[in-house]
């Protein structure tokens, strides 16, 4: 079968990854990625041997990346008529600007969470609605927060039939490449309550009754989501059969705090960079054993978040949905993570 021509708009931190994680893949290539103009990205995409191209059609633009001695193959629009579908990772809020020229192109496309679901009226989940976007032309996935309570609620749902839920977001407030965002003497509360996190995991699995709460604290490393949920009466599970559900779902791992000595999120990206993953990327949500506890039939939980590459595989999921591919998600996850993780199986 034809490999699906994959191009990847914006090589910035999620962009890059993504490259990567197509580029593992056997049923996929990247046809070309883009950068706004000359830097070091384009010197990574060079070395890993993705062709570049600019973010738009200016001549100008195209050909300022020569004055960096970089060869730019083209604008956005020579990039997608050799695309099938292609992943946009600009920074938020600029999708309703791109969509029109993947339209216009005739391109599928994948964007990600920093854009509204209103943007293409469709978001995808792996876990929570592959089948769903199946030959969908455009879908969004997920911001890092919501794939990290997809994953862990969607199981939990499945086995109670319903869930209600409070969780409170402690955000990072930047990523560790980031020198211009903050706080980094404060803890921000996101005034406007609820906070939008738990509506957006009802844009893949709408059953789930869910309200946030989010912080903004000064670290990079991750996020920690606090969560609260009441599980429906004759649930029939225990604090240790909840853990046991975990253990044996796709992308997350259950770690115990006090035995492993990984009792924060800095220890815990630790043993991320110790697996030897690119970049000490951590793909899956990491849950503390030792932090689930199940009093009655409320479940109490802690669970911590790689922001920068939970969603990579998610793309990748992503693309075999949009492109009709693959139909069962679960086939899909076990591909994609066999070729981003196969030399460390946590
Ligand atoms: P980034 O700033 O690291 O990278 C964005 C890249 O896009 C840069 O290379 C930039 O030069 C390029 N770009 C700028 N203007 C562009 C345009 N008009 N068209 C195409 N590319 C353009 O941003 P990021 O952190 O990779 O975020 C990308 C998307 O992923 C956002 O929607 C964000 O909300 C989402 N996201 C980010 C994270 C995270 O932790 N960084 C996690 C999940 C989702």
């Amino acid at each position: 079968m034809a490999l699906i021509k994959v191009a990847i708009n914006g090589y910035g931190t999620i962009g890059k990854r993504v490259a990567d994680a197509v580029d593992a893949q056997d049923d996929m290539e990247v046809v070309g990625v883009s950068k706004t103009g000359p830097s070091f990205g384009c010197e990574l995409a060079a070395r890993k041997g993705f062709p570049l191209y600019c973010t738009t059609d200016e001549s100008a633009r195209i050909a300022s990346f020569s004055s960096g001695g970089y060869e730019c193959r083209g604008g956005l629009s020579d990039l997608l008529a050799i695309a099938d579908i292609v992943v946009d990772c600009a920074p938020g809020k600029m999708g309703a600007d791109n969509l029109s020229k993947y339209t216009a192109a005739g391109v599928k496309h994948v964007f990600q969470g920093g854009e509204k679901h209103s943007l293409t009226g469709l978001s995808y989940s792996s876990n929570a609605n592959h089948a769903e976007n199946l030959d969908a032309d455009g879908t969004r996935v997920v911001s890092c927060n919501t794939t990290g309570l997809s994953r862990t609620l969607v199981p939990l749902y499945e086995h109670c039939g319903s869930l209600k839920v409070e969780c409170t977001m402690i955000r990072r407030a930047a990523d560790p490449g980031d020198s211009n965002k903050g706080p980094i003497n404060a803890i921000k509360p996101v005034l406007k309550v609820p906070s939008h996190h738990g509506f957006d995991l009802m844009t893949v699995k709408p059953e789930i009754e869910i309200n946030s709460l989010a912080v903004a604290v000064p670290t990079t490393l991750m996020h920690v989501h606090t969560i609260i949920a009441d599980l429906p009466e004759g649930h029939g599970l225990t604090t240790e059969s909840v853990i046991e559900m975990w253990r044996g779902t796709p992308r997350v791992v259950v770690m115990h705090g006090e035995r492993h000595r990984l009792t924060t999120t800095a220890e815990v990206m630790e043993m991320a960079r110790d697996i030897g993953r690119k970049w000490g990327d951590l793909h899956e949500i990491f849950v503390w054993e030792d932090g689930v506890k199940l009093v009655d039939d409320r479940l109490y939980y802690f669970q911590a978040i790689h922001q920068e590459s939970d969603v990579i595989p998610e793309n990748i999921d992503c693309i075999r949905a949009l492109m009709g591919t693959e139909p069962d998600w679960r086939v899909s996850v076990a591909k994609t993570d066999r070729a981003i993780s196969d030399y460390y199986d946590l």
